[in-house]
């Protein structure tokens, strides 16, 4: 059967190493970097190919550019790279398709080279095959460090393996063994906490999940979806209402599975832009009409706190409320607290919005694992694989 091997079992050295990088930091309002954490979790990687003598040219993308936009540009990442790594140089390439080619020729060892936005390249989401072989043509092997791009089919992630020898890194070695124990075999009571807003993106997860899991605790934008499909009034709360009846065949069937969906019974209601009422708790058959749900109730947090607490196995992923409105943040800061405190169980946590949520938490170090991927985390655990890892086995 063939599989991944990770640059720890490969002997290669004095390379020129092709490294989808993760470096898809989150900006702040003004395009500077609000949390380098991305940056950071591909460190061991990077210095682990340039202890051994390899020069690194990597490839990334930063947030969702439509074509070139300096907004984009990794310079702010090339900039907070050399200050991990002060003793080497960091260049950005500008265009790498029409740059000098002695910039390449030319590299030292002390050298890093980091490919502008490949996002800002049209052929990027289209995994064009010419744009992977000239990708493929700067270096001599590639690796991917890249767990939160791996659900992607882009040329960066999938088109370029095919035509080098193809490594992965130590970031997603970490995300694949923990991720994969986890789940393969999960301590039972197993519960999974799904919220966030688009239940679209997460429907076949639930799914999947009603299969896996012993409970489904559902919150945040995407459980008034399901308040929906049980009847219920929920005023102007977000809903995608052409998933409704999508949401009531997933209760049924998790109701043959004997697996527990548990959907909040008292919501916080208020207005997303005031944050100085804390809004009312109201239960959820009595929702006014024209009222907005924007996080859990203290009923749900007591009940979602008692099922986290007897787990042994948890996986988290979305916001159960509009955490960025301070107000509305408390059930999202209850069920991190809930998780960090259950010492007995294994605990994966992950997502973009959610890891904003808790970053600057205190405990973090009690999660188990905390993942880089949001997208690709739940893909994976729903599929066992993603097109990113299938790239790199050989
Ligand atoms: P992640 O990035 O962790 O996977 P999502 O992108 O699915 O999470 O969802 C996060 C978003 O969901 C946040 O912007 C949050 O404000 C929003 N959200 C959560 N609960 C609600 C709610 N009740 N109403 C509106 N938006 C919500
Ligand atoms: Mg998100």
């Amino acid at each position: 059967m063939s599989k991944i091997t990770y640059i720890d079992e490969a002997q290669f050295k004095n390379k020129r190493v092709l490294l989808r990088a993760d470096f898809d930091v989150s900006l702040n309002p003004n395009y500077t970097i609000a949390d380098d954490a991305r940056i950071r979790n591909n460190l061991p990687t990077i210095q682990y190919l340039l202890k051994n003598h390899n020069r690194l040219i990597c490839v990334a993308k930063l947030d969702r550019p439509k074509g070139r936009d300096s907004k984009f540009s990794l310079k702010v990442v090339v900039k907070r790279l050399h200050q991990y790594l002060p003793v080497y140089k960091v260049k950005l390439v500008d265009d790498f398709l029409s740059a000098d080619k002695k910039l390449f020729a030319n590299q030292t060892e002390k050298e890093i080279l980091v490919l502008e936005n490949i996002r800002f390249y049209p052929e990027e989401k289209k995994n064009d095959s010419r744009f992977s072989k000239k990708l493929a043509a700067l270096s001599d092997v590639y690796v991917n460090d890249a767990f939160a791009m791996c659900h992607r089919t882009e040329s960066s992630v999938v088109g370029v393996p095919r035509y080098l020898p193809a490594y992965g890194g130590l970031l997603l070695k970490r995300e694949i063994e923990t991720i994969t124990k986890t789940i393969k075999k999960p301590k039972k009571p197993f519960v999974a906490i799904i919220g966030g807003a688009k239940i679209e993106t997460k429907i076949t997860l639930i799914g999947k999940l009603t299969e896996m899991a012993d409970y489904v605790l559902v919150g945040g934008g995407l459980a008034n979806t399901f308040l929906c499909a049980h009847g219920y009034e929920i005023g102007k709360s977000y809903c995608e209402y052409e998933k409704v009846a999508k949401a009531r065949q997933l209760l049924f069937l998790a109701a043959q599975k004997h697996t527990a969906i548990v959907l909040p019974s008292d919501v916080v209601i208020g207005d997303p832009n005031n944050s100085e009422n804390g809004g009312k708790v109201v239960k959820v058959d009595q929702i006014p009409r024209g009222a907005v749900a924007l996080d859990i109730g203290s009923e749900t947090k007591a009940k979602f706190g008692a099922i986290i607490a007897k787990a042994k196995t948890i996986i988290w992923n979305g916001p159960v409320g509009y955490f960025e409105n301070p107000a509305f943040r408390r059930g999202t800061d209850f069920v991190y607290y809930a998780i960090a405190h259950n010492q007995e169980a294994t605990s994966i946590v992950g997502g973009g919005d959610t890891l904003a949520a808790i970053s600057s938490k205190e405990y973090l170090g009690k999660i188990t694992h905390v993942s880089t991927g949001g997208g690709a985390m739940l893909e994976f655990i729903e599929k066992g694989t993603l097109p990113g890892i299938e790239a790199l086995k050989k």
